[in-house]
């Protein structure tokens, strides 16, 4: 991994170790933080997420303003909006580091789960695009959810030709990760 990932990973990794030992710093939370980042930021990461009300990537990771970048929809489904905001944060705000997030007892999953391999009414492209990955035989939808994530990395990758040369000029690395509720804990996924 490169080192400046690797560097960004081990931050939230800290600041996540933090949150579930109920000994976060929240610094950078108050509204100085922000006056002070008033011209400009420079995140450390990338998070592209779930909506989940669940699913708060700066307490997660026990960050502030101006720390991280955050993509979210529900399920977290790679679309057109969600890569447009991740080629952002990669050429222009120079994130070195994207995590693709996902967590326990998602929505979509479980939705998507129900459902197949019925057509959906409702949540169209979110639903389908998880069904590229559900088979009749395919376990639990905590199990999708984790499995989803590589999806969502090869996708990243496929879609945009910026970040597939980002990637390939070592610009930035994508990580796998998932949040346990049981713990608060996020676990890469290797
Ligand atoms: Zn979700």
């Amino acid at each position: 991994m490169i080192e400046k990932a690797k560097k960004a990973l081990d931050i939230l990794l800290d600041g996540n170790k933090n949150f579930v030992e109920s000994k976060s710093e929240f610094k950078n939370t108050k509204v100085e933080s922000l006056i002070s980042l008033k011209n400009g930021q420079s995140p450390i990461a990338c998070i592209v997420t779930c909506s989940d009300s669940r699913v708060i990537p700066e307490l997660i990771f026990d960050k502030g303003f101006g720390e991280l970048f955050v993509v979210r929809c529900a399920g977290a489904v790679i679309g057109e909006n969600i890569l447009e905001s991740v080629e952002y944060a990669v050429d222009h705000l120079k994130v070195p580091l994207v995590m693709v997030l996902s967590h326990d007892d998602c929505g979509v999953m479980k939705a998507a789960r129900a459902l197949y391999p019925k057509e959906p009414d409702n949540l169209q492209l979110l639903i389908r695009s998880v069904y590229e990955i559900i088979d009749s035989e395919t376990e639990c939808y905590n199990e999708i959810a984790r499995n989803y994530t590589l999806t969502k990395k090869r996708k990243l990758l496929k879609r945009s030709k910026i970040l597939r040369q980002a990637y390939h000029d070592g610009k930035f690395e994508i990580v796998r990760a998932y949040l346990n509720f049981d713990t608060g804990r996020v676990e890469i996924i290797s």
